[in-house]
């Protein structure tokens, strides 16, 4: 059995992510670090795991925090409804108690992530569903970009509580917008070029690349100086969610506790947040032999650290 092992540094993630801007690499990354282009049908074929009807029937969402990050329960609750809504899927929550700042400090989320998550438990069927995992923890207060999903691993949403903008409008008002955002884009969304520029949508949208933002110039006048985008999802995105959900083609992607497992005709791909495994030859690796990774000590301990 052929095996490559390696831990995806971190300073090559990159992220779905808007707020006050565009898209951006995430929390992790060294300044020099240049955004990379993965290929969009990957996000679509895991996006098809949360939303074909041939697919798991329910999502899991697992729900990580760092001591004093943690999201307030409406937000959840809004992300829930929003996810049932679109996938037609029943939606489940598992909140963890919260990783203590001691454990947490010093670390890139993607390690932090990876160290923690756990995955759907199977039902009595041994079916464990489609999987969400989101990491609320504190990074950078400067960081432009709050929350992002990582190219690699696009079953991930990890929001930075210390962001501007969050403490601006407050996590229930920020929150309410970021995690059902970053959830489009778990579901696929903004490849469409017709109405978007292959990662935000054009329209007024949900999707659209101008988030939460604040004008210091109303601000100066004393005039309303913060204004946030649609709430809900544009016409064109929501055909998109139905094209998706019709591809015909199987995804030959499936969870395994918290690894996202792609089945390729001469090997097999196991994704953690900071770490993959390519297994040469389908011989059968047992998935959960990926989680006992040694997570690198050499791993970036970038900007983007857990504070
Ligand atoms: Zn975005
Ligand atoms: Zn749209």
């Amino acid at each position: 059995m052929k095996t490559i092992f390696g831990s995806i540094a971190v300073c090559t993630i990159t992220g779905l992510t808007c707020l006050f801007a565009g898209c951006g690499p995430s929390g992790g990354v060294k300044a020099a670090a240049q955004p990379t282009r993965v290929d969009a049908s990957l996000i679509e074929r895991c996006a098809s795991l949360y939303l074909s009807p041939a697919g798991p029937q329910r999502i899991v969402v697992e729900v990580d925090s760092v001591e004093g990050c943690e999201p307030p329960q409406t937000a959840l609750d809004e992300l829930g409804e929003f996810l049932h809504r679109y996938t037609s899927k029943e939606v489940r929550y598992i909140r963890k108690p919260s990783i203590a700042r001691s454990d947490a400090v010093g670390m890139p989320p993607e390690v932090l992530a990876t160290r923690n998550a756990r995955g759907a438990p199977a039902d009595g069927n041994g079916a464990s569903g489609s999987y969400l995992y989101l990491l609320f923890f504190e990074g950078e207060s400067n960081r432009r970009f709050a929350a992002y999903v990582p190219f690699d691993y696009s079953c991930a949403i990890f929001v930075n509580m210390n962001a501007l903008a969050i403490k601006e409008w407050g996590p229930a008002e920020a929150l309410r917008y970021i995690l059902k955002h970053e959830a489009g884009h778990v579901l696929g969304l903004c490849r469409n070029l017709s109405h978007g520029d292959g990662v935000h949508c054009r329209n007024a949208c949900l999707m659209q690349e101008r988030g939460l933002t604040i004008s210091i110039s109303k601000w100066l006048i004393g005039s309303d100086y913060k204004s946030k985008p649609p709430t809900d999802l544009c016409a064109d995105c929501r055909q998109d969610l139905i094209r998706i959900k019709e591809r015909q083609t199987p995804s030959g992607m499936e969870f395994k506790g918290p690894v996202l497992v792609r089945h390729e005709q001469q090997y097999t791909v196991y994704t953690l947040p900071c770490h993959y495994h390519i297994n040469l030859g389908n011989t059968g690796l047992e998935w959960n032999e990926v989680l006992h990774v040694k997570v690198q000590s050499e791993l970036d301990i970038g900007p983007g650290s857990v504070r």
